[in-house]
């Protein structure tokens, strides 16, 4: 799934310098995620790095958008075609990624 915030967000910006795939902007009320560049941070780190720092944790998977991890590492590397780190740790099979936890 991406990760989408819910209106609970209090607009304090903490989550937006976090994500890898620049994806989190400030809307109109509230931060908002575009799902089409958010990989649940797989590939990054462990977990949502936007969650990780949220005060409300306010930024949970979007029951709309359900993809599997090889769908998100796919859009990683898409995202970041010149990242020869990204592409190595790929390459080993060894990659950080929520589902692994
Ligand atoms: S889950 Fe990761 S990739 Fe998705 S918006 Fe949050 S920080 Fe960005
Ligand atoms: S860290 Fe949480 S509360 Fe702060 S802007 Fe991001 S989603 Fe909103």
């Amino acid at each position: 799934m991406a990760t989408h915030i819910t209106d609970a967000c209090i607009n304090c910006g903490a989550c937006e310098p976090e994500c890898p795939n620049e994806a989190i902007t400030q809307g109109s009320d509230i931060y908002v995620i575009d799902g089409d560049n958010c990989t649940e941070c797989v590939g990054f780190h462990e977990k949502e790095a936007c969650q990780a720092v949220c005060p409300v944790e306010c930024c949970i998977p979007d029951p709309t958008r359900v993809d599997t991890e090889e769908q998100l590492i796919a859009r990683a590397i898409a995202l970041h075609p010149e990242d020869e780190e990204l592409k190595a740790r790929v390459a080993s099979g060894d990659f950080p990624s929520r589902f692994r936890n």
